[in-house]
């Protein structure tokens, strides 16, 4: 399902992000296609289309995320939510080493695996940009 977002509402999320993927914090100038606007509690589960509800993801981390909000923890077998932006921190939950997107948590770790935001390519493409000054390590 796809809803109408305003061009307002649409710019509030991709300022707010600081042209970002909330995810996988790569900015969108990194990206060969432009992000997108996820709904973080995707349509199909109630979520609305409001700016609490919105964030900016690159296109890999919404095909992958799609209308998920939760995933099974691979240590424990426990349905755990999926790593929230607005409700979140993303470094309560992630940290970044050589390039690889370390989980701190169990919703770091189910979003980590579900979104696969640490493909071999992926890290490649990340470990370049930490070395140009182009990923944020704060
Ligand atoms: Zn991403």
């Amino acid at each position: 399902m796809t809803t109408y977002i305003s061009e307002a509402l649409r710019r509030q999320v991709i300022e707010r992000a600081k042209e970002r993927c909330e995810y996988c914090r790569v900015h969108e100038d990194d990206r060969l296609f432009a992000h997108e606007i996820d709904h973080i509690y995707a349509e199909n589960h109630g979520g609305e289309t409001q700016v609490d509800n919105l964030c900016l993801a690159c296109s890999e981390c919404n095909r992958f995320k799609s209308s998920d909000i939760c995933s099974l923890d691979p240590l424990t077998n426990e349905i755990v939510a999926l790593y929230h932006p607005r409700a979140d921190q993303w470094k309560d939950h992630f940290r970044v080493l050589e390039g690889i997107i370390e989980p701190l948590t169990p919703n770091g770790r189910v979003t980590v695996r579900l979104l696969y935001l640490n493909k071999p390519e992926t890290i490649d493409r990340r470990r370049l940009l930490i070395e140009s000054g182009r990923y944020p390590m704060d």
